[in-house]
């Protein structure tokens, strides 16, 4: 269904020139006739090129928490950088910052920042596997932990190429990835305790770090169930295995202290990036001081832009305002009311749906049963998901139209954008049921 209209065609076909695809990254592209090029950003809106205006519930893929351009986090921003924005030494901003998040979040007595999730979850990684000493990974099928060689496996996979589902097969998500990385991976469903168990009697004594999203961000919010998250904690502990919850879209938006704190589940290490600055880049991993302790100590880390003010101001205003105001009961108020609307016009259609996740970021799968792992998510109905969300672009208002990707709410959504959202809705699921 084509989207872009003149301007932003026309400067799409410019960026295709410069720009493989015409974006800076892959899952920007919608196709020539639909990706869509920004002008600018608001609160909870967005304009592309054209002037069309969108309620929007991308949120640039999570971080914007507050709203864009947050006049509070852009005056931090502009106030610190007046004095220099990167010394390659300790500034005071990233102190004050660091002592914020380990108040805020269980569990993180030290920490390291760095530029991206992908940096955070890459040295997280290497942290984990020095201080056991062990070289393997374990991860699930459909949970992203960014672009790195080491993670970027299964997770976008058809149907055909998972493998069994008691031995998954790992698959790369890319040309490029070496395939030596393999046999660093053990790859495994999510929620399922019993394949957990039984994997990890064979192969704990390589399996350096579980990593895990607390809650799928990358595929429709499907949530851990029957407290798989605290079985995992439970194995880990068991088997001297250091627990890597990835936080990168959960962190400063399911709750102040993220998901370590709504499942009451401490990890030995934890990685955020997204709303922690609102939309500037910025992203930290850290955890128990003994662990994050071996940095530096014949452990590397670094990074030229690590702690950067631009970022660290950002961060420094985001803690602000999650501490002293009701920003996040806002978010999951607006959430809980488009979740309640959506489901109330998908009864009255008459179609099997299940809505997952944390009313801050979740997720609607066409499906008659509730998704446990990825592989459900394989089964649930992506065309009309597709078509509903896409019906509801031209409409003004925009969830991402793959069903892998939540929709994120930010404190700037109004009680009006929600009934302008389920009203664009209402439209869009009856003119895809007509043309089911
Ligand atoms: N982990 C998770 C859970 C993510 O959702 C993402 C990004 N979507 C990343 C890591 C990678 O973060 P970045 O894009 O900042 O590298």
């Amino acid at each position: 269904m084509k989207l872009n209209d003149a301007q932003s065609r026309a400067m799409f076909t410019r960026a295709a020139r410069v720009l493989p695809r015409g974006v800076s990254s892959n899952f920007r592209y919608w196709g020539d006739e639909e990706t869509l090029v920004a002008a600018r950003a608001k609160g909870a809106y967005l304009w592309d090129l054209d002037g069309n205006r969108y309620i929007d519930y991308r949120l640039a893929f999570g971080p914007i928490i507050l709203g864009h351009a947050h006049e509070q986090v852009d005056a931090s921003v502009r106030l610190a950088m007046e004095n220099g924005v990167s010394f390659a030494m300790t500034n005071p901003y990233e102190v004050q910052v660091a002592e914020k998040i380990t108040k805020l979040c269980p569990g993180i007595e030290m920490l390291r920042f760095t530029s991206s999730g992908t940096e955070a979850t890459m040295h997280a990684l290497r942290t984990a596997r020095a201080f056991t000493g062990r070289e393997k990974v374990l991860k699930f099928e459909g949970h992203y932990h960014g672009m790195h060689d080491y993670v970027l496996w299964s997770t976008y996979v058809g149907p055909e190429n998972l493998g069994a589902r008691i031995n998954p097969i790992p698959v790369a998500a890319s040309s490029g990835i070496p395939r030596a990385i393999r046999e660093l991976i053990i790859m495994l469903p999510f929620n399922d305790r019993d394949l957990l168990e039984r994997t990890l009697k064979q192969t704990w004594f390589d399996v350096a770090a579980i990593i895990v999203e607390p809650i799928m961000g990358n595929t429709a919010s499907i949530e851990p169930q029957d407290e798989f998250l605290k079985f995992i904690r439970a194995r880990c502990d068991e088997y001297g295995i250091v627990m890597i919850m990835d936080e990168v879209k959960t962190g400063f938006r399911v709750a102040k202290g993220g998901a370590q704190e709504l499942f009451g589940v401490t990890a030995d290490l934890a990685t955020y990036a997204k709303a922690l600055g609102n939309g500037y880049p910025v992203a930290a991993f850290g955890g128990r001081r003994e662990i994050m302790d071996v940095i530096g100590k014949g452990v590397s880390h670094a990074g030229t832009y690590s702690g950067n003010v631009v970022g660290m101001a950002a961060a420094d205003a985001v803690l602000d305002i999650l501490n002293k105001t009701d920003a996040l009961q806002v978010v999951a108020a607006r959430g809980r009311a488009l979740q309640k609307g959506i489901g109330d016009v998908l009864e009255a259609a008459d179609l099997p749906y299940v809505i997952a996740g944390h009313p801050s970021m979740f997720g609607i799968m066409f499906s008659g049963s509730t998704p446990r792992e990825y592989r459900d998510w394989v089964k649930s109905d992506q065309k009309l998901y597709e078509s509903i969300m896409t019906n509801m672009i031209r409409r003004g208002v925009m969830p991402d139209p793959d069903s892998r990707e939540p929709w994120f709410i930010s404190a700037a959504h109004s009680e009006a954008d929600v009934a302008e959202t389920l009203n664009a809705f209402e439209q869009a699921v009856k003119e895809a049921k007509q043309a089911h």
